[in-house]
């Protein structure tokens, strides 16, 4: 359990009691009814989009955390969901784009820090084709978003730690000329 996790859970959502102790990673147990709170990993999607010119679609984060540094697009799941699902109306609702196509690429693990707590999260990334970029627009979560070469990328501009594991190995995937595989 993220230490700074273990300061917010503190009272049993069961009894209520400030009895909470961390039991492994991902929980904390009361010590006065047994009760087992988990916080699991939340499952979430990364796209890579490239245009005509084998640019990277990158965007401008409008909110915390991490507001104002480099991301790439995509988000959370919602429940009931599938993650190809999660994918295509996330860059619907953040850039107006249509997904036509997606390959699974990787994944990372990452953490989300919001209102306190330090979410625990698994990225996963997927190469994505789009039905046309003339509708682009930054909505939503997106202040702004930007074409770039990937040469060019400067993978220290990204605040989350997962897009800088994904970009660069993507790019490993790029320069060993081979389909996308596990990391
Ligand atoms: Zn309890």
């Amino acid at each position: 359990m993220n230490t700074s996790n273990q300061k917010i859970f503190i009272h049993c959502p069961r009894c209520g009691e400030a009895t909470l102790e961390p039991a492994t990673k991902k929980s904390l147990t009361c010590t006065a009814c047994q009760f087992v709170f988990y916080l699991n990993c939340a499952a979430a999607t990364v796209a890579l989009i490239l245009n005509e010119k084998n640019q990277l679609l990158v965007t401008r984060r409008r909110k915390d955390p991490f507001k104002g540094t480099l991301d790439l697009p995509g988000g959370f799941a919602e429940p009931g969901e599938t993650i190809e699902q999660s994918l295509i109306r996330e860059i619907k609702e953040e850039l107006d784009l249509e997904i036509t196509h997606l390959e699974y690429l990787c994944s990372a693990p990452n953490t989300y820090p919001y209102k306190s707590v330090v979410y625990p999260v698994t990225d996963m990334a997927f190469v994505c084709k789009v039905k046309t970029f003339a509708t682009i627009k930054a909505r939503d979560d997106i202040d702004d978003f930007y074409f770039v070469d990937l040469a060019e990328l400067d993978t220290q501009l990204f605040g989350l730690s997962s897009p800088k594991k994904i970009i660069q190995h993507y790019l490993k995937v790029l320069s060993q000329n081979q389909p996308p595989v596990f990391p």
